[in-house]
C-alpha cells in the first residue's frame, strides 16, 4: 500500500481485526494531552473544529485504495494523530464512505466532545464509537487527560450519556488505568456509577503497555487488572496491548519509511518486524545507521527495547 497520506494499515487490532486507519488530524491536534499517550505529546490543544485535512483529497484516497488494493479489512477506522471529532467534517466523511463501501466504520475517540450535538449527529452513521473514559472526578481528570482549559469531567460525561440516547450503533468505552493515577478505590466505584448511566455495549480495560508521553505514567498489573474487571462486571473485558492510535509499516525498507513511522510514535523491535515486509537483518542493520546518525535512539521500557526519534530525528 503505496503513496497514501491519510490511509495506513491495514494493521491488526485486538477490538476491530484489520484495521484501515484513517487520519482525520496532522500530528498532534487533540483536545486532550494524556500523560499515558503513545503517540508523544499534545503539540496542538485544542478544541476548534475545522477541515484540518480536505476531505475532497481524504475521499478520493479512499475511493483508490477501495479500487485499488486487493486486501479488504474489516473496518475503517477514523482514528490516527490525535482525536478524529475535531475534524468539522467527519459526519460528511463517514457518509460519503458509507456510500462506497459495505466495510464498517469505526469511530476512535476520547469522547471530549459527545457535548456538542453537531458531533453527535456527525457520530451517527458510524458502526461503532469507541470513547475513552480514565477519570470521573475532576482532579483526577485533570492529572490522566490533561484537557483543552474549557473541559470539564462532567461535559464529558453528559455527552456519552446524551449520545448513548441517541445512537443506535455500537459503544465500547474504553478506560486506561494507570498505577496511582486514576486507580483509586474510590475512582473506580464511581467509574462503575457513571458507566451505568451510559451504559455502553462493551467495557475495554486497558493500561499502559508502551513508552507514555509520561515516562512517570506506570501500568497496573494483571492481577489489579483481573480485580478491575470482576468489578465493572460481564460487559468488562481487559485489552491491554490494544492500540489507541495504531500505526503500520508498509513495503520498502528505506530510512525515511522508518523514520515516517516512528514520528507516529516509539515502535519495539517485534512491532517493527510485524510490519514491515524485508528481512530482519536488513531492518536492524537500518535501525542501527540511523542510530548512529543520531535520528532515532533506543528507550527501554518494562524491560522492552523501543526505538523512538531523537531530537535531532
Ligand atoms: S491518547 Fe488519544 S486522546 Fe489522549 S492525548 Fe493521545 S491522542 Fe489525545
Amino acid at each position: 500500500m503505496k503513496n497514501y497520506c491519510y490511509l495506513y494499515g491495514p494493521v491488526p487490532s485486538r477490538r476491530l481485526g484489520r484495521s484501515l486507519g484513517i487520519d482525520l488530524v496532522p500530528h498532534k491536534a487533540c483536545t486532550y494531552d494524556c500523560i499515558y499517550c503513545q503517540i508523544g505529546k499534545t503539540t496542538w490543544k485544542t478544541m476548534e473544529r475545522k477541515e484540518y485535512v480536505p476531505v475532497q483529497d481524504l475521499i478520493e484516497e479512499i475511493e483508490r485504495f477501495l479500487r485499488d488494493e486487493t486486501s479488504s479489512p474489516d473496518y475503517l477506522s477514523l482514528s490516527g494523530s490525535g482525536e478524529p471529532t475535531l475534524h468539522s467534517k467527519i459526519g460528511e466523511i463517514i457518509q460519503a464512505i458509507k456510500k462506497r463501501t459495505s466495510i464498517p466504520v469505526a469511530v476512535l475517540t476520547n469522547g471530549s466532545l459527545l457535548f456538542m450535538e453537531e458531533v453527535r449527529e456527525d457520530l451517527r452513521n458510524a458502526d461503532v464509537v469507541l470513547p475513552s473514559l480514565d477519570a470521573v472526578t475532576e482532579g483526577v481528570f485533570l492529572k490522566v487527560n490533561r484537557p483543552f482549559p474549557l473541559f470539564s469531567v462532567e461535559q464529558v460525561i453528559q455527552g456519552l450519556i446524551q449520545f448513548r440516547k441517541s445512537y443506535g450503533g455500537q459503544i465500547w468505552l474504553e478506560i486506561l488505568f494507570c498505577k496511582g493515577v486514576n486507580d483509586s478505590p474510590e475512582e473506580i466505584l464511581r467509574m462503575r456509577e457513571v458507566i451505568d448511566r451510559i451504559q455502553p455495549d462493551q467495557i475495554h480495560l486497558n493500561t499502559v503497555v508502551r513508552p507514555p508521553s509520561e515516562k512517570w505514567a506506570s501500568p497496573l498489573n494483571q492481577e489489579e487488572m483481573e480485580k478491575i474487571k470482576d468489578l465493572f462486571g460481564k460487559k468488562a473485558s481487559i485489552i491491554s496491548g490494544f492500540d489507541r492510535h495504531p500505526v503500520s509499516l508498509e513495503k520498502g525498507d528505506s530510512k525515511e519509511m522508518i523514520l515516517k513511522i516512528l514520528r507516529r510514535r516509539p515502535l519495539s523491535l517485534s512491532d517493527l518486524l510485524k510490519g514491515i515486509k524485508i528481512p530482519p537483518e536488513i531492518l536492524k542493520g537500518s535501525l542501527e545507521a540511523l542510530i548512529e546518525e543520531r535520528k532515532i535512539r533506543k528507550e527501554i521500557f518494562k524491560g522492552e527495547t523501543y526505538y523512538e526519534l531523537s531530537e535531532e530525528g
